[in-house]
Order: structure tokens, then C-alpha cells, then sequence
């Protein structure tokens, strides 16, 4: 059994990103328009024709079996308009990922977005988390610490502004991914650095703040491998050294905090499994993602992260076991329930 954490719908049938265009339209001429939910008509052929030579395609190939699956996490686009804007995009995107559930049962289970928006509480994310879970059998959700997509604006993840939405994960018993949206500061390049960036910067808040002794059960993935933080282990370690009240960096972390392996070479990998315990890695590809292209130093696309992890020496064959499912099982008590 391969269960890939980390998978998303980028491939929706255009009808979405008309949705999401006359929402924009419709801000363009006024800002706070709050409009309305409306409807979206995507049939269940053309949601199957969207994923049969994709997603599916590459679980075939690449022999994976379960794939973690979210809307497209670029479009999340949560600084966009207001939290009306946020919240009918939102219900629309995942009521389309629970069809995909119920049209392809074995192959995928949900993850929510939220409908996050900048300046706005966390209530409507705690109303759809509780919706996503109870209604559509959704394990988990991805949340995105910098809303206003590349200005980190808003309060860092140690402020009490998040606390009732991480009483509510607590609560449903389901983890969240750290996973920002497109940046729209042209410093950064989404996929390159925006991404990256904010894996490392998530982790880095959970040190500063009280977040993971607040709350001692509380479950995240940091995906792409991370961002920096297996490299930079060392600093982490020091840093933490320094805190008064803090333990060490290992006790603060473990018991809470999961890295997937989003990460497309084979040293990348090799480095993961060296420096993070095999119990805190959680297979995943980000299929079909980031990174689409064939490395022709290989031959393999990069993003078939399921060699690297079988070439590793850095893993005993029980481990890989725990990193391709067993740790999955563990981090979304949904998996099995
Ligand atoms: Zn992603």
C-alpha cells in the first residue's frame, strides 16, 4: 500500500476557472461585491476525463495506490476579494474533490481548503474544516500562513488569532498541511520560492511561539520536504538551544510535526531520511504539480519520489513500509476510521 500525502486537482475542467474569472470580474467593477455562491456545472464525465489520463494515469504508472487530494493549491488565492469571495470559491472547490471521492473511492480522499481571507477571523475555515469532515469524510485541510499571498501581512501561526481553528483540528482529530497559494509579490517565484519560503517560515513560528505546547496533539505537514529545514537541522537545533522554556529542538518538534517527500532528486531525499526519524516522514509526490518535466540525467520524471525513497540507503525496509503508509495511517486517523 502507497498512500502519496500530497496530491492536488490542477486539472479541473475549464468551467472552474470561469467561475473563479467572473468572481474577479466582479470585483473589478466592485471590490466588496459579495455576490453569490451560483453554481458550478461540471459533469461527472468531464470530472473523470480530467483525471483519467492524468492523476490516475500516474498512480498506474508509478504504482501508487491512495493519493491526499486537495484543489489546486495555486488558486487558492485567498487574498482575492473578500471572505464571500473566499468562501463560495472555497465550498465550490471542495464539493468537487468529495465528487472526485465518491466517483473514485479507492484511488482518492479529500483534504480541504479553507476560505481563509486576509483581515477576517478563522470562522469560516472552523465552518468548513467542520463541513469537509462531517459531510464529506475529508481527513485533513491545508493551511495557508500567509493569506495575502507573498507579503506576509498577517499574524504569524504562534497569534492567538488561529487558535480556535487549531482547537477545532484538535477537536475532528485531523492534521493540516502548511501550504500557501500563488504569490502575488513578484519577489517570489510561487512554485520556487514562495513555497519553499513559507515551509521554512511555518516551521521556524512553531519554534518562536507557544503553538506545539499549547496545544500538545496538534498534527502538521510541512510538505515539500520541508523547505529548508532537514538542511538546516543544525541551525534549528541551535536556535532552539538559545530559547529559555524551550526543550530541545527534537522534543518540540516530533511529537508534532511531519515532513512529506516533495523533494525530486535522489541526494534531496537521501539528506531527508538521513536527518529527520523515519516516523516523521510521510510519502508524497505533489502530483500533478510543481514540477512536471523528465530529468534527463535520469530519464524519470522528477517528481517520482517513490524511486528516490526505494534507491535510499538511508531507510530500512521497515521504515520505507512506515514512510509509504504506516506513518500516514498514524498522522490522518480519518485513513482508517
Ligand atoms: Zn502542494
Amino acid at each position: 500500500m502507497i498512500i502519496d500525502c500530497h496530491g492536488h486537482y490542477t486539472t479541473a475542467p475549464d468551467e472552474l476557472g470561469d467561475y473563479r474569472q467572473a468572481q474577479e470580474k466582479a470585483l473589478a467593477d466592485d471590490p466588496r461585491a459579495e455576490g453569490n455562491k451560483g453554481s458550478l456545472n461540471i459533469s461527472d464525465d468531464q470530472l473523470r476525463e480530467s483525471l483519467e489520463g492524468n492523476q490516475l494515469k500516474m498512480q498506474s504508472d508509478r504504482g501508487t495506490d491512495l493519493t491526499v487530494f486537495s484543489p489546486r493549491a495555486s488558486w487558492m488565492g485567498h487574498h482575492i476579494g473578500n471572505e464571500h469571495t473566499s468562501r463560495y470559491w472555497t465550498e465550490h472547490c471542495n464539493e468537487l474533490i468529495y465528487r472526485i471521492t465518491e466517483l473514485y473511492p479507492d484511488n482518492f480522499i479529500g483534504v480541504a481548503q479553507l476560505p481563509q481571507s486576509p483581515g477576517t477571523s478563522m470562522d469560516n475555515s472552523v465552518a468548513e474544516l467542520e463541513r469537509c469532515v462531517s459531510e464529506f469524510g475529508f481527513i485533513g485541510c491545508n493551511l495557508n500562513p500567509d493569506p495575502s499571498g507573498g507579503f506576509w501581512t498577517g499574524p504569524e501561526l504562534g497569534d492567538r488569532y488561529w487558535y480556535p481553528f487549531y482547537e477545532k483540528m484538535c477537536e475532528l482529530d485531523v492534521p493540516a498541511m502548511i501550504h500557501v497559494s500563488a504569490a502575488c509579490n513578484p519577489n517570489f517565484h510561487t512554485t520556487g520560492s514562495h513555497y519553499l519560503g513559507a515551509d521554512t517560515t511555518a516551521f521556524m513560528q512553531m519554534l518562536t511561539s507557544d503553538l506545539l505546547l499549547d496545544f500538545p496533539d496538534i498534527k502538521f505537514i510541512i510538505p515539500h520536504g520541508g523547505g529548508a529545514v532537514p538542511y538546516h537541522w543544525g541551525r534549528f537545533r541551535g536556535l532552539v538551544q538559545a530559547m529559555p522554556d524551550k526543550p530541545e529542538l527534537e522534543e518540540l518538534v516530533l511529537g508534532n510535526v511531519y515532513f512529506d517527500t516533495c523533494v525530486y532528486h535522489q541526494p534531496g531525499i537521501d539528506l531527508l531520511l538521513d536527518v529527520i526519524p523515519a516516523e516523521n516522514i510521510l510519502f508524497a509526490s505533489e502530483l500533478l504539480g510543481a514540477v512536471r518535466g523528465i530529468d534527463p540525467n535520469t530519464g524519470h520524471h522528477f517528481d517520482d519520489t517513490r524511486r528516490y525513497i526505494e534507491a535510499s540507503g538511508n531507510a530500512t525496509a521497515a521504515e520505507k513500509e512506515l514512510i509509504f503508509s504506516g506513518n500516514a495511517e498514524r498522522v490522518y486517523p480519518g485513513l482508517t476510521t
